[in-house]
């Protein structure tokens, strides 16, 4: 067996569990190798059912009675009983699911060791429902198989019991040939086990172990895995890095006098961190090597301007500049605030939209091509080398991108001169779009990412490794404060009239749902209906809208242009109203299951109202049914408004899932690390790695040879690392 080999391979997975498996990430037997139980059950006492107590989990041994399987009325499946005994007692086991496969597994008879939570039964007596069971061999006792077992995430349809069993047979099979990826003197420094060592005692702790360690991943053992993988990670980058250093790019050289001018004909001041990340950007620019810049900044921090000094700058220097927006209503807004700047300044600029007519596009590009135009404002269709799917930018969350699938076949837009690429809200665009765009122009072009997304500062460090991020971290000043407030109880209708209120005074309101696929259908009926009772109801008097991800581009583009217009006074969306939107006449949110949404994305929403002179309010409703964490979590909006702070929040409350979605990132998910956990482990990791690039930096030396190999491998898709030796 080899650790390379597709699971299939392995004893005990067929066609149908490969492909479940693969489904969930685990293509080789080295995926289920370093697929680290997610917690550990002891298993080392027993007790009888006399001796166990409602809503403990137990650990029983004893006999199979009677099993009686009956059919689910109105289902699918059927449900199975045992009954379990010890001498102590007896208790009900009860399996809703794969009832077939454990009546057939029970039929052998014989001792079972039963693992589960010990609960009164619906109609008396005592259960335990879908409990673990395992068969005592012939001859052994409870002290001969006493362990801590460890449980594993799993696809549904694979059993519990079976997926351990997976993961035993590739430890089995390829735990000893695992090595490390650390070379031998800073394994030594750091500390760590050896990797095969390692590797069999995550999985099969040995029972003198601590649990509690195990269950944290303070174990010698995780805490050699979780290095491994962030060694290589940090390495990675690095190297990368360093290979950006060494490629060839157009240096721009800085207009600090046209950008002052720009900058003096705007009605308000530059914050300071606005003057402060321009000149970032500009003295990247001006080096001769691509620029790979992300400016963070909060909503309303003010992007735009920051990235229209860089396009001065580009244009002083004879270049032209793509500005690329997720949607066609932003590339509007774009446009539009542009349109006035430009023509301050004297520059040609133009828009280029999916929808616009043929006629008018191919006047544009050919005027683009020939350099006769320094500014291009469009939607993907603007910089696409191959197809773009709409489905890419399709996040269950944003979806109301305009992308039409009718945009894939325009033909690349050509450019005389392209300098500088920006790309707005740039965690909408897919991690493959973004590297079409930079490969342009034979990959040289300076690219400049927008993004209103804070993400933690010290996610930001492993995520963009090998992009430079610039922090804009200064709202404008007098900026109108959004009180926010969470409420426990669809005290709906106190609600409705506050705005039907502030309706009567002329502003507008939105109402947001979440959509999430699992219960996509559910969500978008419920909006719809929300939609028709506000309509019928209590806003009789006004116009209500609805926006959702599965209407046409151009009927969602209608709607948000009447909304604009002030012809639409309540707008309903079932998602993420297009984040970037400026109405500043819309001052009352409403968002419901606020509980379903991140933080992050709460923050985001809540940006579309306190843009104008008026007071705003953001109401986040949450069902009365929801635990407290929900309501705490949600308290955080209400606390604050810095959208980093509430970033570090959400990455210590839900984890860094959401900012490391390889989507948004282009970041591999982790198998051992955790950065909010392993948050020291990643410095002394990221120390050792570039101490370690400092002696080797192109990984030719022999103690080097495991980690190129796994950088090569694993790691190379998205560390974009062809290029390394
Ligand atoms: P975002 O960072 O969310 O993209 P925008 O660039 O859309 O923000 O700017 C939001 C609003 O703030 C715009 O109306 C813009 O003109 C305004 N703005 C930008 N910079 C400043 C500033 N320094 N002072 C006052 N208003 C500003
Ligand atoms: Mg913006």
């Amino acid at each position: 067996m080899d650790r390379h080999d597709r699971v299939q391979f392995l004893k005990g997975v067929g066609p149908r569990r490969a492909e479940l498996l693969e489904k969930s990430g685990i293509a080789v037997i080295e995926d289920l190798l370093y697929h680290l139980p997610f917690r550990y059950e002891d298993r080392r006492s027993v007790v009888t059912v006399g001796e166990a107590r409602t809503g403990e989990d137990v650990n029983l041994v004893g006999t199979i009675g009677g099993v009686t399987e009956h059919r689910r009325r109105g289902r699918r499946g059927s449900i199975l009983r045992a009954v379990f005994e010890d001498g102590g007692g007896i208790v009900q086991l009860v399996w809703f699911h794969q009832a077939a496969y454990f009546r057939d597994r029970l039929a052998g008879g014989g001792q079972w060791l039963v693992h589960g939570r010990f609960e009164t039964a619906p109609r008396g007596g005592r259960q335990i429902v879908h409990p673990e069971i395992e068969a005592l061999p012939e001859g052994k006792t409870i002290a001969d198989i006493a362990r801590i077992l460890p449980v594993y995430q799993k696809p549904t349809d694979i059993p519990v019991a079976a997926m351990r069993t997976m993961v035993e047979r590739a430890v089995e099979g390829c735990a000893d040939a695992a090595v490390s990826v650390v070379p031998e003197e800073v394994r030594l420094r750091v500390g760590l086990a050896p990797t095969a060592e390692a590797l069999r005692y995550v999985h099969r702790p040995p029972t003198t172990s601590d649990v509690a360690a195990l269950a944290e991943s303070r174990t010698e053992a995780h805490r050699t895995l979780i290095f491994e993988e962030l060694f290589t990670l940090q390495v990675g980058m690095s190297l990368r890095r360093a290979a950006r250093e060494r490629e060839q790019g157009i240096a721009m050289a800085r207009a600090d006098d046209s950008v002052e001018e720009f900058f003096a004909a705007l009605p308000f001041e530059p914050t300071g961190a606005q003057r402060r990340v321009v000149d970032e950007i500009a003295e990247d620019m001006a080096r001769p090597r691509p620029m790979n810049r992300l400016v963070h900044g909060d909503v309303g921090s003010g992007k735009t301007v920051v990235a229209f000094a860089a396009a001065v700058q580009a244009i002083a220097a004879g270049r032209q500049v793509a500005v690329m927006a997720p949607t066609e209503l932003l590339a509007d807004q774009h446009f539009a605030t542009m349109q006035v700047w430009s023509k301050e300044a004297g520059f040609s600029i133009h828009r280029l939209t999916g929808s616009m007519r043929s006629k008018e596009a191919a006047a544009i590009r050919r005027a683009t091509a020939a350099g006769r135009v320094d500014i291009v404002v469009g939607t993907h269709a603007l910089v696409a080398v191959t197809s773009v799917r709409a489905a890419d930018t399709d996040d269950a969350q944003y979806s109301l991108a305009g992308v039409e699938p009718s945009d894939a076949r325009k033909p690349r837009l050509e450019f005389a001169n392209l300098g500088l690429a920006i790309v707005d809200e740039q965690h909408r665009f897919g991690v493959e779009q973004r590297k079409a765009l930079k490969m342009r122009e034979g990959g040289q072009v300076d690219s400049l990412l927008l993004s209103a997304t804070p993400i933690p500062r010290t996610l930001s460090l492993t995520l963009y490794g090998d992009i430079d991020v610039s922090f804009l971290d200064e709202l404008p000043a007098g900026r109108r404060p959004i009180t926010t407030k969470v409420f426990r109880t669809r005290s709906n209708a106190k609600l409705h009239e506050r705005m039907a209120a502030a309706m009567q005074e002329g502003r507008q309101c939105y109402v947001v749902y979440p959509l999430v696929e699992e219960s996509e259908k559910m969500d978008l009926a419920d909006a719809t209906t929300m939609a028709d009772q506000l309509a019928a109801g209590p806003f009789a008097e006004f116009t209500v809208g609805l926006i959702h991800g599965r209407m046409k581009a151009s009927e969602k583009d209608s709607i948000m242009r009447r909304f604009k217009a002030g012809e639409i006074h309540c707008l309903v969306a079932t998602t993420v109203i297009e984040v970037g939107i400026d109405v500043p006449n819309a001052t009352i949110m409403v968002v419901e299951h606020a509980e379903r949404f991140g933080l992050a994305q709460l923050h985001q929403l809540r940006g579309r109202v306190g843009r104008g002179s008026e007071d705003s309010f953001c109401c986040l409703v949450a069902d009365e049914g929801q635990g407290r964490d929900a309501f705490e979590r949600l308290g955080v909006m209400e606390r604050t408004s810095d959208g980093f702070e509430i970033a570090e929040a959400d990455l210590k409350l839900r984890g860094p899932g959401e900012y490391l979605g390889t989507k948004q990132s282009g970041a591999p998910a982790f198998r051992a690390a955790n950065l909010v956990r392993d948050g020291e482990l990643l410095s002394v990791a990221r120390e050792e790695a570039l101490a370690w690039l400092g002696r080797d930096p192109r990984l030719v030396q022999p103690e080097s040879r495991e980690l190129r190999t796994a950088i090569e491998g694993r790691w190379s898709a998205h560390l974009d690392l062809a290029e390394v030796g």
